[in-house]
């Protein structure tokens, strides 16, 4: 069954899947990180605004941060790992899951493997067809 579900940011309304309830991704819409409600659960857009994970800002420890800018080359598989927070205080980006680790090494890391992982597809992908087209002329 699917949720009903409005950004907090751009207030573009989707039907998402109950499957992804609870995950954090970024909207179709506006490219901010959403966190998807859980199923069943009310949604109130203040209060999803202001979530702040709990997480204090790991240069000047203030708990007043908002959702950071998506790095777009992560696609929807790097919300799974990443979570992009932009401190109020001082600026400082950093990531809810990880804050201590290094952003914007992390980001790079990441994308590398992500795309690693899309080139190794499409080369499984030619491999097979070489394969499939090599048998049937045989
Ligand atoms: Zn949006
Ligand atoms: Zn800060």
């Amino acid at each position: 069954m699917p949720i009903q579900f409005t950004c907090p940011h751009c207030g573009e309304r989707t039907e998402v899947s109950e499957q992804f309830a609870g995950q954090t991704g970024p909207c179709r819409q506006c490219g901010q990180t959403v966190t998807l409600p859980h199923f069943g659960a009310a949604v109130a857009p203040q209060a999803q605004a202001s979530h702040n994970y709990g997480v204090a800002c790991p240069r000047c420890g203030s708990r007043s941060h908002r959702s950071g800018p998506w790095p777009w080359y992560l696609g929807t598989i790097g919300a799974i790992f990443v979570s992009a927070r932009l401190c109020n205080a001082c600026g400082h980006e950093f990531d809810a899951r990880k804050p201590q680790a290094d952003f914007t090494k992390r980001k790079f890391n990441l994308a590398l493997l992500i795309n690693g992982f899309g080139g190794l597809g499409i080369v499984t992908v030619m491999v097979l067809l070489g394969w499939l087209f090599y048998v049937t002329m045989k």
